[in-house]
């Protein structure tokens, strides 16, 4: 199964594919996470992305591309995979059709998660991050015991940087440019579904299965 998550920053396609994940036996493949972890390495290419990611802009598409190319070849993607964070414009899932058309395979399910933009600035900017252990909370809806510090693993909880207000509603206005486009073009293929994201974790999870099970 090849199952694409599509949404806005903040509508919980991360918190879902880890739950996917801990059922089944497809990785999840986070765009912003490879990313990250190419920040947090030095990488040249981490140094490029950083400077769109911080203001909020798009990664070029090649540069996310050759991510995405890359990490499926591994041999723990051939059973399949789910992709949250890309693709996140339509370049990308031409892209994507194309590399998996040559592996005779294809995107089997697209999931769009549907939430309003308030309910988003409201869910990305009291997100605080575990940089160690990767453990997400929320200052209302999820706060650790201790303010500020991991309940996993003892770290410091930290904001992302892009999770600051102004860097949030220039995110907003990027996906609603460049990446609803994405739903129109699996729409037309036919494949996609969408889900009610402002429903609790739990009734996401449940819709999810739904339709993954259809
Ligand atoms: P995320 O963690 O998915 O919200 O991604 C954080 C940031 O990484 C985004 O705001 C973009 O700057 C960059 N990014 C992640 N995935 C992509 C993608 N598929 N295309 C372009 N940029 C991306």
């Amino acid at each position: 199964m090849i199952l694409v998550l599509l949404g806005p920053p903040g509508s919980g396609k991360g918190t879902q594919a880890k739950k996917i994940v801990r059922d089944r036996d497809w990785p999840q493949l986070s765009t912003g996470d490879m990313l990250r972890a190419a920040i947090a390495a030095g990488t040249a290419l981490g140094r490029e992305a950083k400077r769109y990611m911080d203001s909020g802009s798009l990664v070029p598409d090649q540069v996310v591309i050759g991510l995405i190319r890359e990490r499926t070849e591994q041999p723990d993607a051939k059973a399949g995979f789910i992709l949250d964070g890309f693709p996140r414009t339509v370049p990308q899932a031409q892209a994507l059709d194309q590399m998996l058309q040559s592996r005779a395979s294809k995107v089997d399910r697209v999931v769009l998660f549907e939430i309003p933009d308030e309910e988003l600035v409201r869910r990305l900017s009291g997100r605080r991050t575990c940089l160690k252990c990767g453990a997400m909370y929320h200052i209302e809806n999820a706060p650790p015991e201790k303010k500020d510090v991991c309940g996993h693993c003892g770290s410091e909880l930290t904001q992302r940087d892009d999770d600051r207000p102004e860097i949030i509603s220039k995110r907003l206005k990027v996906y609603h440019e460049q990446t609803a486009p994405v739903a129109e073009y699996y729409r037309k293929q036919s494949k996609l579904r969408t889900l009610d994201a402002l429903k609790s974790p739990d009734e996401v999870s449940l819709a999810l299965a739904e339709t993954l099970a259809r």
